[in-house]
């Protein structure tokens, strides 16, 4: 404010609200800093004024110490204007300086070229909770044979930890699609690194789904009973890590069928036959199988994985069982005797 009194100062015949040319003694092109103060010397000014005219309309009182708003704004462009000094209160200069603000940055937006924002580098621009995602890696040769007319299979991103956890290349498998486009749900989907989850889909789509008809019925649900899990073997605390800790094992509980059958993989009252077919396709497919039979952890479901092992070891432990032996065993079970397995993945 004192800016414009000292410009008006300086040039006493400048009209209101015209921006004045601080010009220097050589007559050089006025800077920056002079167009900048003109601005703001030239709002202030009509700031006031337009607080005086509300003023006088709302107030009452006369209008008559501007010569411009008297006469309806028609004054000569030249004409030197004087504004007087007026005492404000304080909602009034508070009314003030949000007009000059406003004004300002109306000025400033119309008139005023601002620098463009800087784009936010990629690292602002994600989500501050997570840690960059490392760049994204090309689809794995998995990845690509896994495709949406055989499962629905998401991407997840890589699994690291904790501890010695983890998988690269992980999907989460929701259902597998049989050749008649039917659907077999994973229930609940089951995490699993692709190769992983691409043997689980070949299995049900090869194996699984056409055994089922031999119980009258097609298959509906694939119940899942772990897939990733960080935990040792046998969930037993420092036992050496499960490859459910990889994401590179399954845990099968039972099938469940369209016509509302639900199918114990180990239940000895489903036909022997149908789970002697299973247990020697999972065999062949799968480099451990756990089931009845194996260590005393796996008498209610299968486990099978793809666990890697020197000269192509294989394991596969699954008693399938008549319902008379299933009974005896059981009845073993109950003794809490240790029962000593040095055997790998569980
Ligand atoms: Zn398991």
């Amino acid at each position: 404010m004192a800016g414009r009194e000292a410009l008006e100062a300086e040039h006493p015949h400048a009209a209101a609200g015209e921006p004045i040319e601080r010009r220097a003694a050589g007559g050089a092109e006025p800077t920056d800093d002079d167009i900048e103060m003109s601005h703001i010397a030239s709002l202030h000014h009509d700031a006031v004024l337009f607080l005086h005219f509300l003023r006088c309309r709302v107030f009452g009182r006369n209008a008559e110490f501007h010569p411009r708003l008297r006469e309806g704004g028609h004054v000569p462009e030249n004409a030197p204007v004087k504004v007087p000094r007026v005492k404000l209160t304080y909602a009034e200069v508070l009314f003030a300086i949000i007009l000059v603000a406003a004004a300002g940055g109306l000025a400033a937006a119309q008139g005023v070229p601002l620098p463009r924002p800087r784009p936010l580098p990629p690292a602002a621009a994600v989500s501050s909770d997570e840690p960059s995602a490392p760049e994204a890696a090309p689809p794995t040769a998995c990845r690509l044979r896994l495709t949406a007319a055989l499962a629905t299979a998401p991407s997840l991103p890589p699994i690291t930890g904790p501890g010695e956890c983890g998988a690269p290349d992980v999907v989460r498998l929701e259902a597998v699609v049989l050749p008649d486009q039917s659907r077999v749900a994973i229930a609940p989907p089951a995490i699993l690194r692709c190769s992983m989850a691409e043997a689980i889909v070949s299995w049900v789509r090869e194996e699984a789904a056409p055994h089922a008809l031999e119980l009258g019925s097609s298959l509906k649900t694939l119940a899942n009973l772990a897939s990733f899990d960080c935990r040792g073997r046998n969930r037993i605390v420092g036992a050496k890590l499960s490859e459910h800790g990889k994401g590179n094992a399954l845990d099968i509980h039972l099938l469940k069928l369209s016509d509302g059958k639900v199918v114990g993989l180990t239940d000895p009252q489903i036909p022997r036959d149908f789970r002697e077919g299973l247990r020697q396709s999972v065999c062949a497919r799968f480099t451990t199988v756990l089931g009845p039979g194996s260590d005393g952890y796996h008498e209610d479901h299968v486990h099978v994985d793809l666990a890697e092992r020197r000269n192509g070891y294989r394991i596969c432990e699954w008693d399938v069982r008549e319902p008379a032996e299933a009974s005896s065993a059981v009845l073993a079970d109950t003794v809490p005797l240790p029962r000593p397995r040095p055997l790998a993945a569980r």
